[in-house]
């Protein structure tokens, strides 16, 4: 019997192999589990744990019917030597605070040392390791106990075994799976560098285009490997993202697919299998505050998100209700400020100007993964949940009860930060701390600066959720530098000016060729979807 059902219904219960699998529920909600938080994560034990044993325990927590040693192997697997900190996502302290009124302590928490600079890595190398776990082989082996045509763990100890095995699961069910994902500039490289030339798997990518930064761009457009299909789209991210919802939603696509023996599924934050891995990140920062002296197991801690889809600081809502003493969840958006508006009044309304911005990952008007956290605060209302999303659809906007404000409000606040504010942002973190900060950390810096932190807080977390480097058009111009017309021109004057280094996977970017050049309109999505799926047979 599977733990995970639909946050609009309760019935049909499914495992977590297939809510990975699947992505989305099937009435369109996004997949909880109603165990979350029965058992805990003892704090006073974390300190003396490594980040690959935080990750062994707190995946098998929420993954329960992958076995022990599937969830050693994917996370040996993708926290190897594609990141570049053995720490994974190392804690830097900052020597002044954002908020200079306070003297409570504050740290950057560094998720961007995964192949693609962004932090999105920390989840997407995780998932395709995951995915591959849950063919029809790997649903046998739960059910009956018995290693089936898979291989056995000892046997997998290189990333192509591991791939062979997914091969043998796919061939068990002659099954493809076509991973379809809109992006607003860091998923989309984070999902191909995870998925590329996975066998029985395949990816398809939009952006939309002239919506995100030359070095995203190419970093998907020189994408290599035989499976994976690259397309800009005409249109901003929601447009982009909304197609997709259809695409999923579309039954006579599906049919036609399935015909073909290929099923659709997202790489996109609402999947379980990309927040889950999200969660260890919030521990190992409190296990590092710990180890460092900064503060005693059991204190305080307040983190401070910069948020788009919601899925980063929803993970953080996740390890308090594992039991992380979490003081505060503070959402830092950038000028789309509708999380912003729906903490202050209890409306949440997609009914408004959309702004191009510098933190383009943030520049979302429908959080999709806020509806994870309204299932939680609603107390498991599944009804309620569902009704607010017809009316998001159906008329733009919900407002939710009162007394479920007052208890969102207890966990999370938040503020936001427009441009301006974004470029003094990166220029006084410059200045005062010698710490390069990228457009998106410069939201969540800001947002530090303006909330004073709750009482008895002993740290305050800033998640960084992108290397400055991602961004070095924006950062050169923030601390008043030249900015040449080619961004890699930037990066050189951004590594001159402040003696810091792009990392080596950006800077060679410029030589790389670029392999994807097709744009299409919103409405010819399904037909590129359908494309790529005739690639994969
Ligand atoms: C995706 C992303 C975010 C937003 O994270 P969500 O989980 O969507 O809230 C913030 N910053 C960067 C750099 C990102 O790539």
């Amino acid at each position: 019997m599977g733990t995970y059902h639909s946050t609009r219904a309760r019935n049909n219960n499914k495992t977590a192999r297939v809510a990975i699998r699947q992505g989305l529920a099937s009435d369109g909600g996004l997949f909880v589990s109603d165990d979350l938080g029965l058992t805990n994560i003892d704090v006073n034990t974390i300190a003396a744990k490594s980040y690959h044993e935080l990750a062994h325990e707190i995946m098998a927590m929420l993954l329960p019917d992958f076995t022990a040693d599937e969830i050693a192997q994917c996370v040996d697997e993708a926290y190897g030597s594609s990141f570049a900190h053995t720490e994974i996502t190392p804690l830097v302290a900052l020597p002044c605070a954002p908020d200079s009124s306070t003297d409570v302590p504050s740290f950057v928490l560094e998720l961007f040392h995964g192949p693609t600079s962004a932090f999105k890595d920390v989840a997407l190398q995780m998932l395709p390791r995951l995915m591959a776990r849950t063919g029809a082989a790997a649903e046998n082996k739960t059910n009956n106990g018995t290693v089936g045509t898979t291989a056995t763990s000892s046997e997998l100890d290189t990333e192509a075994e591991a791939v062979d095995e997914a091969v043998a699961a796919a061939k068990a069910t002659d099954e493809r799976v076509l991973i379809v994902t809109a992006t607003s500039g860091d998923t989309g490289k984070a999902a191909l560098a995870g998925f590329a030339d996975a066998p029985g798997v395949g990816i398809v990518v939009f952006y939309p285009e002239g919506k995100v930064s030359r070095v995203q761009e190419l970093q998907m457009t020189t994408q290599t490997g035989s499976n994976v299909t690259v397309c800009a789209v005409r249109g901003n991210f929601d447009d982009a993202q909304t197609a997709v919802k259809h695409i999923f939603a579309n039954a006579e696509l599906k049919e036609r697919l399935a015909a073909q023996n290929v099923v659709l599924s997202s790489a996109n934050s609402i999947n379980v299998g990309r927040l889950v891995p999200q969660v260890v990140y919030y521990f190992s920062a409190y296990a590092q505050l710990i180890r460092q002296g900064s503060i005693m197991p059991g204190e305080l801690v307040e983190f401070c998100v910069p948020t788009g889809n919601f899925g980063d600081i929803l993970a953080g809502y996740y390890a308090q209700c594992l039991g992380l003493p979490v003081a505060k969840l503070l959402v830092a958006s950038d000028k789309n400020n509708v999380l912003f508006d729906f903490l202050e009044t209890g409306v949440y309304n997609r009914l408004r100007p959309f702004y191009t911005t510098s933190s383009p990952s943030m520049d979302i008007l429908v959080s999709s993964n806020l509806e994870r956290m309204l299932y939680y605060f609603a107390q498991g209302n599944t009804e309620l949940v569902s009704s607010f999303m017809d009316k998001l659809a159906n008329q733009g906007s919900y407002t939710i009860p009162a007394d479920m404000l007052a208890r969102i409000r207890t966990v999370f606040d938040g503020s936001w930060a427009n441009e301006e504010q974004v470029n003094a942002a990166i220029q006084s973190c410059w200045e005062r701390n010698h710490y390069l900060i990228d457009p998106h950390t410069a939201c969540g810096y800001h947002v530090l600066g303006e909330i004073a932190p709750t009482p008895n807080t002993a740290a305050r977390v800033l998640l960084s959720t992108a290397s400055p480097y991602k961004f070095p058009r924006v950062v050169a111009d923030a601390l008043g530098l030249e900015t040449p017309a080619d961004d890699f021109d930037c990066m050189s004057a951004l590594e001159a000016a402040t003696n810091t280094q792009a990392p080596a996977q950006l800077a060679t970017l410029r030589e790389q060729r670029v392999l994807h050049t097709s744009v299409a309109d919103i409405d010819e999505l399904p037909r590129v979807v359908e494309q790529a799926a005739t690639m994969l047979t």
